[in-house]
């Protein structure tokens, strides 16, 4: 990974930042910033930065910003082809072919376990950026920048306070963010080795009137599954959850019967999961503090795009910090990446809120949407949430911002020409080689250098 030296980040207005948790969220934006030329540093709470959990997905937009960030995916996971929705009854609904959306949105779908997401991410970053077994207990905003508390009574400064501490952030508290609602649902998931699976690149979803369930391939034998049910604050726990699953679920399909009976209660051991849902905050107040990933946006995983959006959230926030021009302006830096959030991620989690399970009787209706129409509107949903134009100005992002103003204006010529050349399917990953987007691609470039 790229550092640079002292010298060269007094020359660009270098911040101090410290970013607290070391999950998927914590760890890019401290990635992308460190190669930004900034001094960042990671508190974890955990001894270790060993990751656990499932599997994540990673759609095209969290593909090219992994890209942007220089991290190696070749061969993690597993890339999908299609994701086929049935009903419980096994009525098909819609298949959503995800190679349509790949082809569509220039970047590659994934399902890649969370533990290989973070080794990857991990790789190359130096080791001496991130402090474990350091919970952050308060942090305030100072004079000169921010700092922030640990349990043991230790402090740390910084110029800026990155909040990347997951569904229950201390950061969200701090800065006046609304908690997490229980949306009634929660979901028994793991990650198991099965056998034999037939079709490795088809994530199956079935949805029956009381629950539904999720089967993705992750990579070689593991399967990440879930199954939802209903949930309440004073739900209890079974002592045999299995049996509760087996009897809601079994029947369901040939393949949900085979995972089941291969599933232990050991398998559910960290299981259930409720599923929150974050008011997404407005953070007038927060000076140079600001939230990133579940901190900001927990959401219900029906879309599977918590991992997703953190990665860009990673992104407009290093374009953010990469147009600032002095440290008086990191407020409203912070506002502008805030703000440009907001709207697709509050579109976004109203739409994964929405109740999954419905009767067979609403369900029939659903059947009658063609794949083609299903894959389209996914298609089109997913590149309305990528921040597109913010995307390739990132790719082009250098280190200075000395005549960004023209980078833009160039890049934005440059989306303008290939749009009128590929239309409908012009792609979030853009072609290099297509000559006018090189002419103003190249030009941005030189435009951000500062010796340019
Ligand atoms: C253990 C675990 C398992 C998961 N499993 C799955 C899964 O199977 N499928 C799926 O889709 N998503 C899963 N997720 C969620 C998924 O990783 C996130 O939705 C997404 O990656 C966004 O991550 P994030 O970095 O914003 O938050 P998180 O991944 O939640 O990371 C937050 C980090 O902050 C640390 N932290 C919290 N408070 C403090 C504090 N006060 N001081 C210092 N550190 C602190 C936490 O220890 C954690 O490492 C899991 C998350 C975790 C933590």
């Amino acid at each position: 990974m790229v550092l640079l030296s002292v010298e060269n980040r007094k020359e660009m207005n270098a911040l101090r930042v410290l970013v607290v948790g070391a999950g998927v969220g914590g760890v890019s934006i401290a990635r992308g910033l460190l190669r930004d030329g900034h001094d960042v540093t990671v508190f974890e709470q955990r001894p270790d930065t060993r990751p656990g959990g499932g599997a994540v997905t990673i759609w095209p937009s969290g593909s090219m910003v992994l890209e942007q960030l220089a991290v190696d995916m070749d061969g993690a996971g597993q890339l999908l082809s299609t994701v086929r929705i049935a009903t419980s009854t096994g009525r098909p609904l819609i298949n959503i072919a995800v190679d349509t959306i790949v082809d569509r949105l220039g970047g590659p779908v994934r399902m890649v376990p969370r533990r290989v997401l973070l080794d990857r991410l991990l790789d190359g970053f130096p080791a001496d950026h991130i402090r474990c077994n350091s919970r952050v207990a308060a942090a305030f905003n100072t004079p000169g920048g921010v700092r922030v508390q640990f349990d043991d009574g230790s402090c740390a400064d910084g110029d800026l306070l990155i909040g990347a501490d997951g569904l229950h952030s201390m950061v969200r508290r701090i800065v006046g963010g609304a908690p997490a609602k229980s949306t009634g649902w929660c979901s028994w998931q793991g990650l198991s080795t099965v056998d034999h699976i037939a079709e490795k690149d088809v994530a199956v979803q079935i949805i029956g009137e009381h629950g539904n369930l999720g089967l993705w391939p992750a990579g070689g034998s593991d399967l990440q599954w879930w199954f939802d049910l209903r949930w309440s604050p004073d739900f209890v726990r079974p002592d045999r959850p299995i049996d509760a699953i087996r009897s809601s679920f079994a029947g369901w399909s040939e393949l949900v019967d085979q995972v089941l009976a291969t599933l232990t209660d050991d398998d559910l051991a960290a299981s259930p999961f409720p599923h929150f849902r974050h008011p997404i905050p407005r953070l007038r107040r927060s000076g140079a503090m600001t939230l990133l990933g579940d901190a900001a946006h927990a959401m219900p995983p029906a879309l599977a795009q918590g991992a997703n959006q953190a990665l860009l959230d990673t992104m407009v926030l290093r374009k953010a910090l990469a147009d600032l021009r002095g440290n008086d302006e990191l407020a409203s830096a912070l506002r502008w990446y805030e703000k440009t959030r907001r709207r697709r991620l509050t579109v976004l989690s109203w739409v994964t809120s929405r109740q999954i399970s419905q009767s067979q009787s609403v369900l029939k209706w659903v059947a009658l949407i063609s794949d083609s129409f299903g894959t389209w509107v996914m298609t089109a949903f997913l590149r309305w949430l990528s921040q597109r134009r913010i995307s390739v100005s990132a790719v082009l992002c250098a280190s200075s911002c000395r005549f960004a103003a023209l980078a833009d204006l160039l890049v934005e010529l440059g989306i303008a020409a290939l749009q009128r050349e590929h239309g409908q399917r012009c792609p979030l990953v853009f072609p290099f080689d297509d000559p006018l987007w090189s002419w103003c691609s190249r030009n941005a470039v030189r435009a951000r250098r500062p010796d340019a």
